[in-house]
């Protein structure tokens, strides 16, 4: 084999959910947000700004950091923002996860932890779940170069409370710990009031769920000002400009409108209290979500088998083939009229 294609690097890439078109879908697949953006985003998005496009955007994204330091009361030396949180947990791996221990993370977690820990060559170990698919702070309390996990976990959806987090931090004086808060806006407790207390807490959070702006790619990393500056030098030394203008601009008018933050996640929260009411009636199993999507089995149906006949149906749902979780669908909370129609479809089937 010729040299050069010997040293391409190997990796096997992390695989995102199906992103399926169709007019009459219901997608619950990607634990998207159902409704539209604030207004105010959506005004930002009719202007047109293409005189501006030749302009490079802010490197140092200030306006956005301010908003987002001003909204969760924290310094803008303390915000680090990226494309999306994917962009900011990868930054995140490369910058602090240097030493030759292993991290430590769920083995039911988000799949793009092993894959970030392969591509920057990061020794891990995972630590299972217990029976009831908790995560077991104990499992943590070892020596480790660095800690993450998201709360609410994914695809279980079940919230740590802060206590138990801060067990974790307590015995890990000497480690990053990162916390994951994608889906904290539908229930869950932010650590974020634990940031004054340990400088080696950094916590992690994005638009693309209840800010409902998966499309436009915007996540951030709230931590100690000394964590943030070495974040900003790895991203310097990579790509200065993440974020564009139109991110930037419309990521500012988001985060100043906490009150349809609030109703709107208040919305999807009420749709899924129906919704595990609703599943439990017909007979579904599921762990106690505080997320914007639940995760299901049922003792007298093959999960995969569901997963098709859903589709068949243009439901989009997602099914993960990897142990333990092989009999379990993760199903995104919709809007009121998309879950009914989940519902029918399921009332249908079971009666098979
Ligand atoms: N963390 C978790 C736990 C997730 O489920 C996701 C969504 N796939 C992300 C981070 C990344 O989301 P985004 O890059 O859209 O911010």
């Amino acid at each position: 084999m010729k040299r050069y294609l010997e040293a391409i690097r190997k990796v096997v890439p992390y695989v995102p959910g199906d992103q399926p078109n169709f007019p009459d879908m219901i997608k619950l697949n990607t634990n998207e947000n159902p409704y539209p953006p604030a207004p105010e985003v959506q005004e930002i998005l009719k202007m047109s700004h293409a005189d501006q496009l030749r302009l490079y955007p802010d490197p140092t994204s200030h306006e956005l950091n301010a908003a987002i330091a001003d909204f969760y009361h924290v310094q803008e030396s303390q915000v680090f923002t990226g494309v999306g949180s994917d962009d900011v947990l990868a930054m995140i791996f490369q910058t602090f996860f240097q030493s030759d221990l292993p991290i430590l993370f769920p083995d039911i977690t988000y799949a793009f932890y092993p894959v970030w820990c392969d591509l920057f060559r990061i020794p891990y170990e995972v630590q299972p779940l217990n029976d009831k698919l908790e995560i077991v702070p104990e499992d943590y309390f070892r020596e480790n170069g660095g800690i993450v996990f998201p709360n609410p976990n994914a695809p279980t959806g079940i919230a740590m409370p802060m206590s138990e987090i801060e067990r974790i931090l307590q015995h890990n004086p000497e480690s990053l710990v990162v916390v994951d808060e994608a889906y904290v806006d539908f229930g869950g407790e932010s650590v974020l009031p634990l940031l004054d207390r340990y400088e080696n807490l950094m916590v992690v959070q994005t638009f693309s769920k209840s800010r409902a702006m998966a499309g436009m790619r915007i996540g951030f990393a709230i931590g100690h000002p000394t964590l943030i500056r070495a974040l900003h030098d790895v991203k310097y030394s990579f790509n200065s400009y993440t974020l564009n203008r139109t991110s930037l601009s419309a990521g500012v008018a988001s985060v100043k409108d906490r009150p349809y933050l609030e109703q709107q996640t208040a919305k999807i929260i009420a749709t899924r209290e129906h919704a595990k009411q609703v599943l439990a009636e017909l007979g579904f199993q599921f762990p106690d979500s505080k997320s914007n999507f639940l995760f299901v089995t049922h003792p007298d149906c093959d999960a995969h088998e569901l997963f098709l006949a859903l589709r068949e149906a243009h439901i989009f749902v997602r099914w993960f083939d990897s142990p333990r979780i092989r009999n379990y669908l993760r199903i995104s909370i919709g809007t009121e009229e998309q879950m009914e129609a989940l519902y029918q479809f399921l009332r249908q089937y079971l009666k098979k």
